[in-house]
């Protein structure tokens, strides 16, 4: 199940789609995104205590239950990275 979520939803600034296969997946091209396009921010990830983590984690769960999967005959055009 593939799903799609914006940069903005995962707490970013921009309007790139980034998607995932799970929330893992997810989480990884989203921050695969931020080191390349949003350095500082990634880097404000990365020192975020264990608290602001776990809360930004339920966050994005709660983001990603409510995506909507997107079907294969999708014609949103994705750009693979
Ligand atoms: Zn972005």
């Amino acid at each position: 199940m593939m799903k799609t979520m914006t940069c903005r939803e995962l707490g970013g600034p921009c309007d790139h789609k980034i998607r995932g296969n799970t929330p893992e997946e997810m989480m990884e091209n989203g921050m695969k995104h931020l080191k390349i396009e949003h350095p500082d921010m990634s880097k404000k990830m990365e020192s975020m205590t264990k608290e602001e983590n776990e809360k930004w984690r339920a966050d994005f769960m709660k983001k990603w239950d409510s995506t909507e999967e997107i079907g294969m005959d999708s014609d949103e055009d994705f750009v693979m990275e």
